[in-house]
């Protein structure tokens, strides 16, 4: 059988990979679409049609109108809850199993690489398996929150009063500590493999140009262009689940 053009590309990804010392995984919402979870950005279905997010996941929209921030996030929160890790999640599992993948740094939210089997996972923009208070930061059982919410309450802090917001970063939210992990590691790393990320948020698509910089061969798994595709030495313009079978493939991984 003929070898498409695309199938080639493929087999360039793995090369790439397998030439690598040290390979870290930077992932977006793309990786889960084929769960079931919408992104932000894509054209037909990102929730940001639908949704304003400077109001629905920012800092002043929660403090200037909770009960649409909270009613919003309620609803996304039990489409998290419900979805299942893909085959891109598990092939980057069966990466790191085998020692060919040192870490996954995802902007996503939703846990499944950690579902997946993903040991070393950097969670640059939270998780929503966890909560806490906007103004003093305590820790609370993310049940709780729903439970407020399900009976109509505003969930608020024990100790300050303040209000109580999943652990994910929101516009005009600092960092959380990881990111300078993941700095550290894109650093000591000489791939990069970005999969299924628009690269419009920053700091974190500031760590292409950066892992660019220090000379790391960088291949982008995306639908639609990105703004970085020109640093890339391999760039596929696809659907992850086909690209990532493919892969698996080529590297000879017990996935499916
Ligand atoms: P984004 O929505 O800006 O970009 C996603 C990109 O993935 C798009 O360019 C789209 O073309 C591509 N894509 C979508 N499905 C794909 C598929 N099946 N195969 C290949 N490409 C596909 O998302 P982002 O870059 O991660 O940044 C936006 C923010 O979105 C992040 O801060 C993240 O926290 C948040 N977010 C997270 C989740 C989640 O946890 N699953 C979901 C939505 C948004
Ligand atoms: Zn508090």
């Amino acid at each position: 059988m003929a070898v498409r053009h695309s199938d080639a590309l493929v087999k360039q990804l793995a090369v790439l990979l397998l030439g690598g010392r040290r390979v870290t995984a930077l992932t977006g919402a793309g990786v889960s679409t084929e769960s079931g979870i919408p992104d932000f950005r894509s054209p037909q279905d990102g929730l940001w049609h639908q949704a304003d997010p400077r109001r629905l996941a920012s800092i002043s929209g929660l403090r200037a109108d909770p009960q649409s921030f909270y009613a919003f996030w309620r609803w996304r929160f039990g489409r998290l809850a419900e979805a299942e890790p893909n085959s891109c999640h598990r092939v980057l599992a069966a990466m790191e199993a085998k020692g060919l993948l040192a870490a996954v740094i995802t902007q996503n939210i939703d846990g499944l690489h950690r579902r997946s089997g993903s040991k070393r996972v950097l969670e640059v923009h939270g998780t929503y398996e966890q909560c806490h208070c906007l103004d003093c930061s305590a820790d609370y059982p993310a049940p709780l929150l729903w439970q407020n919410l399900d009976r109509g309450q505003i969930p608020r802090c024990g100790l300050c009063g303040g209000l109580i917001k999943p652990r994910v970063v929101l516009f005009e939210e600092a960092m959380p500590p990881v990111f300078e992990e993941a700095v550290a590691e894109i650093q000591r790393s000489d791939r990069l493999l970005v999969l299924g990320s628009s690269l419009e948020v920053y700091p974190v698509a500031g760590l292409v140009p950066t892992s660019h910089a220090r000379g790391a061969q960088i291949a982008i798994v995306n639908r639609e262009p990105t703004p970085y595709d020109h640093l890339a030495a391999v760039v596929i313009h696809r659907q992850l689940g086909e690209v990532m079978a493919q892969l698996a493939e080529e590297l000879s991984l017990p996935v499916r």
